[in-house]
């Protein structure tokens, strides 16, 4: 079965085709800059060459039709048909309290998307005329919302309330929902598969360290507890997002730099994180490159990243009393073996046991822990496409 998976952005869409019995990505590309000068299509079928199309894209519609002309083309395409995609798997970003899980898409799940606006204001309008283009190009075929908030709606109300009042929840539904749900339920559930784990009561802790970064705590393969909030902007020190900080800090900044609290949070979700702190960048590679040229605002930025996510380990073994396996996923939790290593060097209280050498690799399913350490180590790589299209595959089978 192929199966499209669409991740439809403000001004972006990311593509993959996968042939769902192998599971092949056939092709993948990006459209980049839909609505603004400058559109293009990158194209990069399977053993075929990348194929480059510059043309206007003034709405989602359009980016939609080149993709699928893209894929049926007789040089560079890779189906000879657009009836061959048996489904679309979209990722949306919120769903709410409504959805703990994939659904396919009817006018009620368009209604939830849209009424979950004012929760990812800049990524759920985009999903939705995503979701509507592709019913428009391909009427009757199934469309699948794929949640990035599902996995944490397992989360009680211990962990998801914010001590604010509760009108506020009841009014306006402001709790910790949890993003890189795909990612996390993925790679919680590889690790459970990998380790051989009791897939009943096992206590898993996967870090997403990537551009986002985030954390999860789950017992049995449901999530009690993860590090984003309302927004992606709590938690972690990420690559350009502060992370946590008091909220105390939103009024200060405004006050005095004479900002809007719109323009302060901009700040926090563009210009803070390890690029805020060191100046440098948001990329690992270079911060580690400046850190070891004597920068010392890239070594506290790398020494504050380590702190946070060890720190956030510590709570979540805590609230899980105990830990069976903590994984390590995403961009800097695939390749960064200094950061990994560094993070594990808080952990010798748990009696985990880095294996150096293992450590050294990157970038496969592995672990990274010796024999004897009493917790697991894993690194495991996410695949959030491969992961939407097997929930669309199981939806629509
Ligand atoms: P992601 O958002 O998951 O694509 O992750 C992006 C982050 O991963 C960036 O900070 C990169 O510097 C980091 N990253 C990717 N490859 C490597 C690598 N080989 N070594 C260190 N960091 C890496």
């Amino acid at each position: 079965m192929k199966v499209l998976v669409i991740n439809a952005g403000s001004s972006s869409l990311k593509y993959q085709m996968i042939e769902t019995d192998t599971e092949e990505v056939l092709a993948k590309g990006l459209c980049e800059r839909i609505g603004l000068d400058g559109s293009k299509l990158t194209h990069t079928p399977e053993n075929k060459p990348q194929y480059v199309e510059e043309k206007d894209m003034p709405t989602h519609k359009t980016a939609v039709k080149m993709v699928l002309d893209a894929l049926v083309h007789p040089e560079h395409g890779v189906i000879s048909d657009t009836g061959e995609i048996s489904a679309v798997g979209h990722r949306v970003l919120h769903g709410g309290q409504y959805y703990s899980d994939s659904v396919i898409v009817n006018d009620d799940v368009k209604k939830v998307i849209k009424d979950c606006f004012p929760l990812g204001p800049l990524h759920n309008p985009a999903n939705l005329i995503g979701i509507e283009a592709c019913e428009d190009a391909m009427p009757g075929t199934p469309q699948v919302a794929v949640f990035d908030t599902a996995f944490g709606q397992s989360m009680s109300p211990k962990a998801y309330m914010y001590a604010i009042p509760y009108k506020f929840y009841e009014k306006y539904s402001i709790r910790k929902y949890g993003f890189h749900g795909t990612s996390h339920k993925f790679v919680s559930g590889r690790t459970i598969k990998f380790a051989e784990l009791d897939k009943n009561d096992c206590k898993v802790i996967v870090c997403h360290l990537g551009n986002g970064a985030s954390i999860s705590a789950s017992i049995g393969g449901k999530c009690v507890d993860t590090s984003m909030g309302l927004t992606p902007l709590e938690g972690l020190i990420m690559g350009t997002r502060s992370g946590d900080v008091d909220a105390a800090v939103v009024q200060f900044i405004a006050d005095n730099e004479n900002l809007t609290v719109d323009e302060v949070l901009n700040i926090l979700n563009k210009e803070s994180g390890v690029l805020g702190i060191s100046g440098v960048s948001s990329d690992f590679r270079d911060l580690s490159a400046a850190a070891a040229d004597g920068n010392e605002r890239a070594q506290i930025a790398l020494d504050a990243f380590i702190y946070r996510v060890a720190k956030y380990i510590g709570s979540y073994v805590a609230a899980m009393n105990g830990v069976d396996a903590i994984t390590f996923t995403g961009g800097i939790g695939e390749n960064d073996c200094a950061t990994r290593g560094k993070i594990c060097e808080y952990l010798g209280y748990l009696g985990i046991k880095i294996d150096e050498e293992s450590n050294k690799l990157r970038g496969k399913e592995m672990y990274i822990s010796t024999p004897d350490s009493k917790v697991k180590v894993l690194v495991i790589p996410t695949n959030e496409e491969l992961a939407i299209a097997r929930e669309t595959l199981e939806l629509v089978k």
